[in-house]
């Protein structure tokens, strides 16, 4: 829906597929991949993981994550990057600078992942993850200490809150980011446990929720006064890279954000 029309909109005759693989034929896909000579290409549960063993080498961010979703051939050689977290702090410096910042994560899971470690390596100072279960809360915390933050200089503060009840967000927080997958369809109405009156207009909130992207944390950031990035934007922001790192061209963004809105009803 946004990867083809960003295609024609370059004027590049290319193909973007969706082609199912079962994990078992993981290994015959990735030389398929090669044999064919594709230039790249995305790749989701249950295989960003499995798939690392099959690259030649990896991106900074993807490998401190341990999990790859774009591919991309460079010189002969097919490279695992992550993304997700890139496209969020690239939707986020449209609105602010995330050096130095202090954000709040709900959840503890991939694209909380994929993010806070983007964030750490863009220069954000303070990382707080507020997830349900402590078990991969805590794992996210360590990741975060450990590795990530000897990659980032060793300067990061990070903190594990378990959620129970109704989240108060610190006045010194800057960026406010939902990464849980609460309020994705069909349960459209589902709510996360976070006290909407503790947001400022100060803070930047934002959704990873794309479908449907107008989610309460949207609705209730903007009313709040808050900068608001919702889900698509960081979907689009994701599949700009990608097609930068494929094509070596710029894509246009309001085209690919339209080809989304068309499938997601915005
Ligand atoms: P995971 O399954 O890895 O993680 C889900 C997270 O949500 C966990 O932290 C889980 O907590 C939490 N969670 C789920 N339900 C509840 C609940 N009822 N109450 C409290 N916490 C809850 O999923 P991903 O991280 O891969 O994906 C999350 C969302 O991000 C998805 O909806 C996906 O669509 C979206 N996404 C969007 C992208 C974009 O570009 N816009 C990119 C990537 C993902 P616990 O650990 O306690 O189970």
């Amino acid at each position: 829906a946004m990867i083809e029309p960003a295609f024609r909109a370059l004027g590049l005759d290319w193909r973007y597929l969706t082609l199912e693989v079962r994990p078992e034929d993981l290994p015959a896909a990735l030389a398929g991949a090669r044999a064919f000579g594709f230039k790249g290409f995305n790749c989701t549960i249950p295989h960003k993981v499995a798939v690392i063993e099959h690259l030649d080498g990896l991106g900074e961010s993807a490998k401190l994550m341990g999990a790859v979703n774009c591919v991309v051939e460079r010189d002969g050689k097919l490279v695992g990057e992550n993304t997700d977290g890139k496209g969020f702090v690239s939707s986020l410096r449209e609105i602010a600078d995330p050096a130095g910042k202090s954000c709040v994560i709900f959840g503890a899971g991939g694209a909380a992942r994929a993010i806070s470690v983007e964030m750490a390596l863009a220069g954000c100072v303070k990382v707080t993850i507020v997830n349900r279960s402590s078990e991969r809360g805590s794992e996210l915390r360590e990741l975060l200490v450990g590795d990530v933050n000897a990659a980032c200089g060793g300067a990061l503060e990070v903190d594990f809150v378990p959620w129970d009840g109704t989240y108060e967000i610190p006045a010194d927080t800057d960026v406010v980011i939902n990464a849980t997958s609460i309020g994705l369809y069909p349960d459209v109405d589902a709510r996360i446990a976070l006290d909407t009156e503790t947001l400022t207009p100060a803070m930047v909130v934002a959704d990873v929720i794309p479908s449907p992207p107008e989610t309460h944390v949207v609705r209730d950031a903007r009313a709040r006064g808050c900068k608001v990035i919702d889900g698509l934007g960081m979907l689009v922001a994701q599949g700009v890279i990608g097609i930068e790192s494929w094509t070596g061209q710029p894509p246009d963004a309001a085209v690919m954000r339209g080809g989304l809105e068309e499938v997601f009803g915005a």
